[in-house]
């Protein structure tokens, strides 16, 4: 992606694991990619995965990465209309979630507000954020924690398939 183009480069990583959990990201994806303000989206493979500190059936994982005008407040309002829009209901904490968007990673910024932690607290070890991440940008830099690849290889075994596209 030329440093030249406006704005900064975030990732964002996809869930889903109710209804028909891979129409849905499919579809967030292009919803995400129709952001005013967003632009050049490219998307992992999908992943599926067994729930990690939630429950329910497997889940479908994948990471967007972007260029965005948007600040990071105001992109996070932009990934939660798109969740709403999915009818998210948050009935208990982890529970199970019809789409679930976060921001993992927003340039190099560190951002530690109450709405907003950027990188994502939890983002390194977690193997579906860290194996589409590293289909994306494995010599990534995550602030603060090391490089995608190397923290992917680090991480004990989590079961997970790529699905074939
Ligand atoms: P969840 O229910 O797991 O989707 O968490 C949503 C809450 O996490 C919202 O209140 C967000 O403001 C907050 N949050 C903090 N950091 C992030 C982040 N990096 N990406 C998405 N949500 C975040």
């Amino acid at each position: 992606m030329p440093a030249n183009e406006p704005g900064a480069e975030a990732f964002v990583g996809l869930g889903a694991n109710l209804g028909d959990a891979r129409a849905t990201l499919t579809q967030a994806l292009a919803e995400l990619a129709a952001l005013p303000g967003v632009d050049s989206l490219q998307a992992s493979p999908l992943y599926r995965t067994q729930p990690v500190d939630a429950q329910g059936p497997d889940f479908i994982n994948a990471v967007a990465r972007l260029r965005t005008t948007l600040s990071p407040l105001a992109l996070l309002a932009g990934l939660q209309a798109i969740e709403a829009a999915h009818g998210r209901e948050r009935p208990y904490r982890n529970a199970p979630r019809t789409l679930d968007l976060d921001l993992l990673l927003y340039g190099e910024q560190v951002i530690g507000l109450p709405a907003l932690a950027v990188p994502h607290p939890r983002m390194h070890l977690r193997a579906f954020v860290l194996a589409p991440l590293a289909d994306l940008a494995p010599d990534l830099l995550i602030p603060g924690r090391g490089r995608v690849a190397a923290l992917l290889a680090g991480l004990d075994p989590q079961p997970l398939s790529r699905i074939d596209p």
